[in-house]
This record gives C-alpha cells, sequence and structure tokens, in this order.
C-alpha cells in the first residue's frame, strides 16, 4: 500500500486525537495514504499528491517529489505498526484513501474485529470493494467551488447518494465563503441529505483563522439544525505534521 512518508522516512502513521468532525477528541491511530484524484488549491496534505511536472496548482506554490514522498508498506507492516499503540480506532486518511481499497480490504481482513476504523475521504468514490459489516465510519468532506476542483470531478452524484443511505456517514464541508452554505443548502435538496447528516467545518490551518469564523458558521449551523466542526489540532499544533 502507498503510505505517505515524513521527512525522517517512516511512514506517517501517529497515535493521536482526532481533531475533526463527529470522533473529535477520541484517541486514534492516523495512517495517511498517499495519492489523490482532486486537486484542491488549499489542499493541507499537497504532499500526498501534487507531484513535480504536474500541472496542479495550490496555495503553498510547491511542489513534491513522488519518490520521496512516497512509501510502499505491505499489510503484515501496517499491521504490526499500528499493533505498537494503545489503541484500537484507525482513522484512515490521505490524500484519497479509497483510491487503494483494495489494498485497504486486505488490511481491514486481518484486524481483529475489536478494531474501530474511520475514514476520511472526498465522497468521490464508493466504498465498493470494503466490507458493510464492519460498521466503518465514513468521514465524507465533498469539495466545494472554492477548492479549485471542477464540480463534475468533485461532486459525484453516485458516490454521494451511496454516502447519503449509508448509515454511518456524515458530510463534513469546510466553509470559506457564503456561498458555500447555498451550495450546500441546494446539494441537501438535490439528494435528500438530512441535517444531521451535516458538519460545517471553518476553513483555516491557523487558530487565528478558524476563530474568525467560526461564530457565523455556529449561527448559521443552529439556525438549520447542522452539526460544527473545530479544528483542534490546529489550535493545539497548528499545521505540523503528523499530529
Ligand atoms: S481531496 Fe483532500 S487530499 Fe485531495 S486535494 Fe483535496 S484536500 Fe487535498
Amino acid at each position: 500500500m502507498k503510505l505517505s512518508r515524513l521527512p525522517s522516512g517512516q511512514p506517517e502513521i501517529f497515535y493521536t486525537v482526532q481533531g475533526e468532525g463527529i470522533s473529535t477528541g477520541k484517541p486514534s491511530i492516523f495512517m495517511r495514504l498517499s495519492l489523490c484524484n482532486l486537486h484542491c488549491t488549499w489542499c493541507d496534505t499537497p504532499y500526498t499528491w501534487n507531484w513535480e511536472n504536474t500541472p496542479w496548482e495550490t496555495t503553498s506554490g510547491r511542489k513534491y517529489s513522488k519518490k520521496e514522498q512516497i512509501i510502499e508498506l505491505s499489510v503484515e507492516d501496517i499491521l504490526s505498526t499500528i499493533s505498537s499503540y494503545p489503541c484500537q480506532h484507525l482513522v484512515i486518511t490521505g490524500g484519497e484513501p479509497l483510491l487503494q481499497q483494495k489494498e485497504l480490504l486486505e488490511l481491514i481482513s486481518i484486524l481483529p474485529s475489536s478494531w474501530t476504523i474511520e475514514f476520511e475521504t472526498n465522497g468521490t468514490l464508493i466504498p465498493e470493494s470494503l466490507p458493510l459489516d464492519r460498521q466503518i465510519q465514513y468521514n465524507v468532506s465533498p469539495k466545494l467551488a472554492h477548492s479549485g476542483n471542477k464540480p463534475e470531478l468533485a461532486l459525484k452524484a453516485e458516490a454521494l447518494q451511496w454516502f447519503n443511505q449509508y448509515p454511518l456517514a456524515s458530510f463534513k464541508f469546510v466553509i470559506n465563503t457564503p456561498s458555500d452554505l447555498e451550495t450546500i443548502a441546494e446539494l441537501r435538496e438535490l439528494y435528500n441529505i438530512p441535517a444531521s447528516k451535516i458538519i460545517l467545518m471553518p476553513k483555516g490551518i491557523s487558530s487565528e483563522a478558524i476563530r474568525d469564523s467560526s461564530e457565523a458558521i455556529i449561527n448559521h449551523c443552529l439556525e438549520h439544525g447542522y452539526r460544527f466542526s473545530d479544528r483542534l489540532h490546529v489550535h493545539v499544533w497548528g499545521n505540523e505534521r503528523a499530529k
């Protein structure tokens, strides 16, 4: 499986608390996979996809060596690493982890049933290779216009419908401008998404940026019955990797 490689040469697997979404504060082992099928201009993990000699542009302007940023691990090696932590909750993130769902199926198949699993996904791919009987939680973060992706690439009807009918999926939207709230209202209507599945989260990789927009977003959540998500890890560690 292709994982993100830290500057130390180690795979990006780390023990922390979940910083966003409905499991905020939960002790978790994070495993960051490489590769993504979208190209968000403000992506906070561009080292998983923004390779040298590709046309994609991000706000940081940095490009990355694919060879240096990817480390390949067998499912046995991954199991051995994650089993060394005092925790049995795995958060599989990226990049877009569902690009490697066949390899992930191998890992999940050998993961003891006492483990719980959470995915962070951009919601463009249906997890058709993954088991339905493992009670996997999907934190789906559809990308809106401010991400710079074409809507036909970022908002895939079949996948959004799949996650909407799956009981353990929630939609976490990153809010940048008031027009995002209108887009969410349109998506709700189009896919009949219940308010209880919607989470709004401020865009920002500093406490100040998050604080600046939080009150307006919370007010919108209160008006519509949505959940609000902070970015706990940003307040504690800023934009540091593997935290
Ligand atoms: S979908 Fe996620 S990982 Fe992919 S480019 Fe967007 S923010 Fe980055």
